[in-house]
């Protein structure tokens, strides 16, 4: 478990992780961009989920929808009106603006709020709409004003007839859905915790009103055993009911899912570090209720509106917690590149299935043409099976190190032996164990732990 973010930060530049959007221009707006092992951690957070919620299942079926949609859906929605507004408090003096939860948390009881940069007076907190308006089509008129979506959900609910009907489903079943959400959010920040533009795993379970709370209890326990088999500790992931005053204008009930960062608190103040990574809420019948009278077509099923528990996972966020979780520091080092006993080398110590890079092939020099040739033979003969990378620059010891970094579960190594007997040996990440393997058997073993 990582102490500071910094050392997240530092090392997702470092490695191809993350970089910051349109850098070369000093950054923009708090955006971010997945580098080349960044989008495959990314991609295999969301075959994870996608796999658990619903290729395994036969109760939930998939949806892709667009981004933008009818502004007459934010409208029925609630998030153009009252619903989906965060309060703002701007400096009278240096102008900054701030949400005002976030104000009122950090300030001591019974203490007059004031500006956290400056110590300015702060205006009144007013609503803040955190929709991202645009126009669509060549005319920039009322009539063309529409919204990226600020929640994947809503493409699922104004679907649920076409999905009910094509798929001949029966009450309970589920949709998910993975995609990208935006929000003007006031005040971005903490890395990737908090975007304007970020992606989400959501799925959107329809039920019998009365089976709602049951299925609220199943889904909690569902969604927070998929981050402990992805090797996230128990004792960093607590689930937080949501104050009736907290909760969002659909929401009848609602519980997150925290996660413990090495930084600020919750919205609700509290112990240090734990804050959403997820939320399982109760919709109840407002969204497909709302449609309905909005749309003018009824998306009742048997005579009732469905109620709605939604799980709601935000893809950066999890990344963000799960390589918080994986990087683990040895001092006085592993391998053999460690000089002193104050030099500290970081292992990514990432569940194998959401390890960006699965396989190392390395030769143990690179000035032997024979055993570069074979390594050259193993490394194209497993890429087509596994995510794999070649590294002949360096000591082995260095490039042990440097996969070790980015947490590649398996490093196999070519060397004089493997030319006579055909066969490599294959390094554990975790335990630095290795064992030999014959050239031909090498996909299956590797398949076998993978
Ligand atoms: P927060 O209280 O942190 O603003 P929220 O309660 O508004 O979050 P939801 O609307 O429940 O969040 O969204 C579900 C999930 O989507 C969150 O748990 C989070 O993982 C992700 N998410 C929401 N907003 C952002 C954001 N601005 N940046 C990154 N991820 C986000």
């Amino acid at each position: 478990m990582v102490d500071s973010i910094e050392k997240i930060v530092s090392l997702a530049k470092r490695r191809g992780f993350v970089f910051l959007s349109s850098e070369i221009y000093g950054g923009f707006g708090s955006c971010y961009d997945f580098g080349p092992l960044g989008v495959e951690m990314k991609n295999n957070i969301k075959k994870s989920w996608w796999q658990e919620m619903v290729r395994q299942r036969g109760d939930i079926v998939g949806l892709d929808s667009a981004i933008l949609m009818s502004s007459k859906i934010w409208q029925a929605s609630g998030h153009l009106t009252a619903g989906f507004a965060d309060e703002l408090v701007e400096c009278k003096k240096c102008h900054k603006r701030f949400r005002s939860d976030e104000i009122s948390r950090s300030k001591a009881k019974n203490q007059k709020s004031k500006c956290p940069e400056c110590g300015g007076a702060l205006t009144k907190p007013k609503k803040f709409n955190l929709m991202m308006k645009t126009y669509v089509g060549p005319l920039e008129d009322e009539a063309s004003i529409t919204y990226l979506r600020a929640e994947t959900c809503q493409g699922i609910y104004v679907n649920f007839k076409n999905v009910l009907q094509t798929m001949r489903l029966k009450i309970p079943f589920g949709i998910a859905q993975i995609g990208k959400a935006f929000r003007n959010e006031i005040t971005p920040g903490n890395f990737i915790y908090r975007t304007r533009e970020f992606e989400q795993m959501e799925m959107q379970w329809f039920c019998s009103p009365k089976d709602a709370d049951k299925f609220f209890d199943y889904w909690k326990k569902e969604r927070l055993n998929w981050y402990l088999n992805l090797g996230i500790e128990k004792k960093h992931l607590r689930f937080r009911e949501v104050k009736k005053s907290e909760l969002a204008h659909y929401a009848k009930r609602a519980v997150d899912i925290e996660y413990k960062f090495p930084f600020g608190s919750s919205r609700s103040g509290g112990e240090a570090g734990w804050r959403e990574i997820e939320g399982i809420h109760n919709r109840g019948d407002w969204d497909l209720s709302n449609h309905s009278k909005h749309s003018g077509e009824d998306l009742k099923y048997e005579g009732y509106f469905p109620y709605i528990i939604e799980t709601s996972a935000g893809v950066d966020r999890t990344l963000f917690a799960f390589l918080c979780s994986a990087f683990t520091e040895v001092k006085g080092g592993r391998t053999k590149t460690t000089k002193s006993v104050k030099e500290v080398e970081t292992v990514l110590k990432l569940h194998k299935r959401l390890a960006p890079i699965k396989v190392a092939v390395l030769p143990l020099v690179k000035n032997n043409p024979e055993i570069v040739k074979k390594a050259k033979e193993v490394y194209d003969v497993l890429k087509s099976h596994f995510m794999c990378q070649y590294d002949e620059v360096g000591s082995i010891g260095r490039r042990y190190r440097r996969a070790d970094e980015v947490g590649v579960p398996f490093a196999i190594t070519v060397d004089f032996d493997s030319l006579k007997k055909n066969d490599v040996t294959i390094r554990d990440r975790d335990t630095m164990k290795q064992k030999r393997v014959k050239i031909k058997d090498l996909i299956l073993c590797l398949g076998k732990q993978l």
